[in-house]
């Protein structure tokens, strides 16, 4: 590989349409199992490349450019339908969509990268294949650091002093700062231990106090105690729910269509596949039974926020997450039964239940039509397991900030290790705070390397004692 990899010829950067732009030819890379054609018209310069058909197929490309940040457009061509795709910029990946274009050549933006002086490289890997690369051009990109805050107002008109005073911390350090977060004792811990930091942010789930899960196995004795203990002692405490369908589970092993088996127990009853229950009916008809088993769920949960509540600490409440992902029966039955159970839980634990110490935090995806509403919700998160933990998920941070910059907190809810902060902040992508999911944190994962220098990068807030 690396044999051939010193015959390839490093080509120089050629401006084309952009001032200052690198336009790379897909047909002057190196190709392993994908070829360079012509038949289709209207490409540039000597051709395009095709045949992305097997894993490992792609094409590699090394060019010369000037160090900063660029925007990387895609030309390709997806006649059969829109195609996902892999692009690699200096060895950093990432993953995205090509709209499809019928038989022409069309130009899609993957997203912010980063180039230095003197060799670069990018490739296209497979992805789902079946598409034609003509060439991958960098633009200058605009890289705007302002965010504009939103009014310091929850959703929860009755907050809590202390709850909005939490909030307007969050905001204080939104633009300039990124808040490090953590669910779980274990990672907590071993990030005090490695790192000498220990995350502004304490995350739990209340999983296991779903009604449903509590026929099968005892309430746990101290999650809630420990999250508020973890409150008092300074720590920001996030919450979220997998939440046992309130009945109708499944309960047992299935066959899939394959004939292997799929575990439908009990405890994996917050997924869609291991539960029968549906939303949608439940949410329709208030006087029918269904519906007060959710009313029932709500109120179990509302005993543990209470305990917060009660010690006068404020909860970065985050329920009913990845909805539109649809795995989770929450999400299971489209936008409009979820978004009545979203208000329907706001009500109950607002207003039925007097609870005024929550941060709603919704998780967002793709289709706007989930959002539960301005007056539901305070602060946007996503969810993100990127292949490359140094992605700096420009492309969806510009997305967001596109539609609620000055009027939502943005912040990554979940992600599968510890996002570059450093790095996103070079892309001017400027979450408020980061929560990483459990196991994610440690070697071989993350190393120990990477871990200590974001946690202990100046642009990163720890928790307010270190
Ligand atoms: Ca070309």
């Amino acid at each position: 590989m690396s044999a051939i990899l010193v015959a390839v010829a490093v080509f120089a950067a050629r401006a084309f349409q952009h001032r200052n732009s690198i336009r790379v030819e897909a047909e002057t890379g190196l190709l392993t199992g994908t070829t360079v054609a012509t038949t289709r018209s209207g490409y540039s310069g000597k051709g395009y490349v095709t045949g992305f058909t097997k894993d490992g197929d792609k094409v590699v490309i090394k060019f010369l450019g000037k160090p900063g940040i660029y925007e990387a457009m895609i030309r390709y061509c997806a006649s059969m339908g829109p195609k996902g795709y892999d692009l690699g910029v200096n060895g950093v990946k990432t993953s995205g969509m090509f709209p499809a274009t019928g038989a022409k050549f069309g130009t899609t933006s993957a997203g912010k990268v980063e180039l230095k002086n003197g060799r670069n490289s990018v490739e296209i890997d497979k992805g789902w294949g079946y598409f034609d690369i003509d060439y991958i051009e960098f633009v200058p990109a605009k890289v705007s650091h302002s965010v504009r805050k939103p009014p310091v107002a929850l959703a929860d008109t009755h907050a809590t002093a202390k709850t909005v005073e939490l909030f307007a911390k969050l905001e204080s350090t939104y633009g300039t700062k990124t808040l490090s977060g953590q669910y779980d004792d274990n990672d907590t811990d071993y990030i005090s231990k490695t790192t000498l930091k220990t995350p502004a942010i304490f995350a739990a789930d209340f999983m296991d106090y779903s009604p449903s899960r509590v026929e099968f196995s005892p309430a746990p004795k101290n999650l809630t105690e420990n999250a508020v203990h973890r409150g008092q002692k300074g720590q920001i405490v996030s919450m979220s729910w997998h939440w046992n369908a309130p009945t109708d589970l499944i309960n047992k092993m299935l066959k899939d269509s394959n004939g292997k088996d799929v575990d439908a127990n009990w405890y994996k009853g917050f997924y869609t596949y291991a539960t029968n229950f549906d939303l949608s009916a439940a949410v329709d008809d208030p006087s029918s039974a269904n519906y007060k088993l959710i009313v029932r769920d709500i109120d179990a949960i509302a005993d543990q926020l209470q305990k917060f509540s009660d010690a006068n600490i404020p909860v970065l409440w985050r329920p009913l997450h990845e909805a539109e992902g649809g795995w989770f029966w929450w999400g299971a039955k489209g936008p409009e039964p979820f978004i009545k159970l979203w208000r329907l839980m706001f009500n109950e634990l607002t207003v039925v239940r007097g609870l005024h110490n929550l941060i709603w935090v919704f998780t967002i995806g793709n289709n706007p039509k989930w959002y539960p509403g301005d007056a539901y919700v305070d602060v946007l998160g996503i969810d993100a397991y990127p292949g490359d933990h140094s992605d700096a998920l420009s492309s969806t941070w510009d997305n967001l900030k596109r539609q609620f910059d000055g009027k939502k907190l943005l912040a990554i809810t979940e992600f599968g290790g510890v996002p570059d902060i450093p790095r996103m902040r070079r892309f001017g992508v400027e979450w408020a705070y980061f929560v990483s999911w459990p196991g994610e944190v440690q070697p071989p994962g993350t190393t120990k390397a990477t871990l200590s220098r974001i946690y202990r990068d100046p642009s990163v807030k720890n928790k307010a004692s270190d």
